[in-house]
């Protein structure tokens, strides 16, 4: 009874919104209704605009005017060629109307609002992806590739993947990211040595201009856009489908963490890992730092080892972590630990200190859903992140060391955090999409990746990232941010150096208007 009058009471409240025009913030700071004739699926109740209006960095909060949870692509661009203003859906209004900003939203696992809308529509590509027919994963006949609604998470591209026996071949870390998310940056990770970044790995696109217009893309069919929707941060169209290249699913994973406490031996054998990308080398190479000033989490080690593995650590302040996998099933089953043996057996790690779990192939991947689950329960998890991410040249790896690693962070009184540590091939990027890297044949992936909390504010933490970068500028060593926000134009101009033009050229030939993916701060 009681139900049944709540949920009259839930249709009486969505009847009423449905009849009520959304009020949306201009660019021009007007006001403009979004017309029923619309028809469009819009939320502006507090908790769809409070869950729009925050992200993973628990740094920013842009409220949106409403949230679109569309049922279908073309509810999209019905959306942006409204905000677009060039048409009338009142009938007989005269004039363009204005236009107001849209951004596409995944997971909202951005750092500084780059998924927000202020004032705008932020687009649930949630949503989309649950309404996708048949199902937002459908693998090819053929096993080769899977066509994945954006919105889709990573971790349920794998569960579609691996129950047909085959996989993506490309991951991040963490696979509780949207497709249309990580290909609007990179999407990289310990198989990038390899493979490529995720963008690297798509075969196909559909996106929906900022002009509202619906294009297919890929290589051949209006590359313009495709290349440029690659890392292009949500600047030229909302992706809605990718067609992801597939392979082969390994069914088990020996995976290893060797320690090194001396820098120039774990650069060597990190180097000479990632210059083996065939099938005799390591599957996944990534590399982490355990410094005696942060918390040394040695629960990966057998219980027996782990005190002596903080040991470790304490006696040379740092302890430099290799992280390598190599992937095996049945048919290999019987000549993997040989391969292990001759993969490592030259390796100059500390003696004694090289551990290996033998783990499914579905758990190694999704090996940071764990971490979460410790961190949610310490409520370490929704907290401010200041991560800086940045891609330093091969070439002055050692400078960087010498002064970040040993001058900044060893020399602060505490650290926090995961900090990532680990080179990958340049030669395995395409430069015609936008994501910008380090112009050398091997460039290093470096993660500050802190947590603020406790007695510590996030602005505390990211004095370290302004010095960080203020050294690399200092020293000469031309980085590249990843993930990065800017908020003054030159800061991008630089960011992308010669490929600016290219990328505003994009964004007046896709985007006019300039109203996708405000949050970046690009073009605002
Ligand atoms: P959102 O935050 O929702 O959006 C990011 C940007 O993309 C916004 O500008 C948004 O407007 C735009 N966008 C979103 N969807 C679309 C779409 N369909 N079409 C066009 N534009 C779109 N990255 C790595 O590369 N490797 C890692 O290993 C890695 N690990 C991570 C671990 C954690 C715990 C977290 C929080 C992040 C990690 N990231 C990693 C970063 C992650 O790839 C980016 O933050 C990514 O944007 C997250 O995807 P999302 O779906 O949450 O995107």
């Amino acid at each position: 009874m009681t139900t049944n009058l709540g949920l009259s009471i839930i249709t009486l409240i969505t009847l009423f919104i449905s009849l009520t025009p959304t009020l949306i913030k201009s660019d021009e700071g007007i006001d403009v209704f979004l017309p029923i004739s619309l028809n469009l699926t819009v939320l502006t109740d507090p908790f769809s605009i409070s869950a729009a209006s925050h992200d993973f960095g628990n740094i920013t909060d842009e409220n949106p005017g409403a949230v679109l949870c569309p049922s279908s692509t073309t509810e999209v661009a019905r959306l942006l060629r409204f905000a677009n203003g060039g048409f009338s859906y009142n009938g007989g209004s005269t004039g363009p109307a204005p236009t107001f900003k849209v951004a596409a939203r995944g997971q909202g696992h951005s750092l500084r609002g780059q998924a927000s809308a202020p004032g705008g529509v932020v687009v649930n590509m949630t949503c989309l992806a649950k309404a996708a027919k048949p199902a937002a994963v459908v693998i090819s006949a053929d096993g080769t590739y899977a066509d994945v609604a954006a919105g889709t998470m990573w971790v349920d591209v794998l569960k579609a993947a691996v129950e047909r026996g085959v996989s993506p071949v490309s991951w991040t870390d963490y696979l509780y990211l949207s497709v249309g998310g990580t290909l609007s940056n990179a999407g990289i990770g310990g198989q990038t040595f390899r493979h490529g970044p995720q963008i690297s790995n798509v075969h196909e696109l559909d996106v929906i201009t900022g002009k509202g217009e619906m294009m297919t893309c890929s290589p051949k069919l209006n590359p313009e856009l495709f290349y440029g929707v690659l890392g292009g941060l949500g600047q030229f169209g909302i992706i809605t489908r990718a067609r992801i290249a597939l392979d082969h699913a390994p069914t088990r994973v020996k995976w290893s963490r060797i320690l090194y406490s001396d820098f120039s031996a774990f650069k060597r054998d990190q180097e000479r890992l990632i210059s083996m990308t065939n099938d005799l080398g390591v599957d996944f190479l990534e590399g982490q730092l355990m410094m005696s000033n942060g918390f040394v989490d040695t629960s990966f080690f057998p219980l027996s080892d782990q005190t002596r593995v903080a040991s470790l650590v304490n006696d040379h302040r740092i302890i430099y972590v290799l992280e390598v996998a190599k992937y095996y099933d049945r048919t290999t089953l019987p000549i993997i630990d040989q391969v292990i043996d001759m993969l490592t057996r030259t390796l100059g790690f500390a003696p004694g200190f090289m551990f290996v779990q033998d783990v499914p192939y579905y758990d190694f991947l999704n090996r940071v859903r764990n971490e979460e689950d410790k961190l949610r329960s310490l409520g370490l998890w929704e907290v401010p992140h200041p991560w800086l991410n940045i891609f330093v040249p091969g070439s002055r790896i050692i400078d960087f060391h010498d002064g970040v690693i040993n001058g900044l962070l060893l020399n602060q009184t505490s650290t926090t955090g995961v900090t990532l540590f680990y080179p990958t091939n340049r030669n395995k990027w395409n430069n015609r999409m936008s994501t910008m890297t380090p112009d050398e044949d091997v460039f290093y992936v470096i993660g500050l990746l802190q947590s603020a909390g406790g007695s510590q504010n996030w602005q505390e933490l990211e004095n370290l990232n302004d010095k960080v970068i203020q050294f690399c500028e200092n020293s000469g060593i031309k980085i590249k941010e990843y993930l990065m926000h800017y908020t003054r134009k030159e800061d991008w101009v630089k960011h992308f150096g010669p490929k600016w033009d290219d990328f505003l050229r994009k964004k007046i030939l896709f985007d006019p208007k300039r109203l996708l993916s405000p949050g970046q701060d690009i073009f605002n």
